[in-house]
């Protein structure tokens, strides 16, 4: 209910996951009681899926020293892939194609050009990606075809 949870206010860099998630249009950062602080945040009102996350734990990422998985040598890999494919199904959002986008534009672009596609053609509120509504005015927007879902999280354990 838009009673629990507040509007997206800013998109922020920091706000960009590993696997190309942008924590900042997920239902858990925008939750009002025990809101998580993103992937990249400190683990205290993290859901336990996304703390014990393998691609956020992934060895690779930890000894690639990179912060996006576009950098390692196994990117996509069967995780990332199957985390993406859930997320093109249900929500419209592929991390892949995100991870590939910060990969040719830099992360920086990459968050201005998230704020225009998640911007309710509407009202103007950013658009939390597991809502099918608006949390602002309601509109319904065309996610993922006949296949848009309500979720409460992530679910970042795809693998
Ligand atoms: S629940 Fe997971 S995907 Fe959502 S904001 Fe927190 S860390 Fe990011
Ligand atoms: S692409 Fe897969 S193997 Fe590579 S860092 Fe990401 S999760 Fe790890
Ligand atoms: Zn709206």
């Amino acid at each position: 209910m838009a009673s629990e949870m507040h509007l997206p206010e800013s998109l922020d860099v920091a706000l960009i996951a590993p696997c190309g998630m942008n924590c900042g249009l997920c239902s858990g950062y925008l939750r009002d009681k025990k809101r998580c602080p993103g992937c990249n945040g400190e683990d205290e009102n993290k859901p336990k899926y996304c703390v014990v996350c393998r691609i956020k734990n992934c060895e690779e990422l930890a000894a690639s020293e990179a912060t996006f998985c576009y950098a390692c040598a196994k990117f996509p890999c069967l995780r990332l892939r199957q985390l993406d494919k859930r997320y093109r199904t249900k929500y419209g959002m592929s991390m892949i194609e995100n991870l590939e986008m910060i990969h040719e534009i830099g992360v920086d672009e990459f968050v201005t050009r998230q704020k225009k596609r998640w911007t309710c053609p509407e009202c103007g509120s950013l658009i939390c990606v597991h809502k099918v509504g608006c949390l602002a005015c309601g509109h319904v927007w065309n996610q993922a075809p006949g296949k848009a879902k309500e979720g409460n999280h992530a679910g970042r354990d795809g693998g």
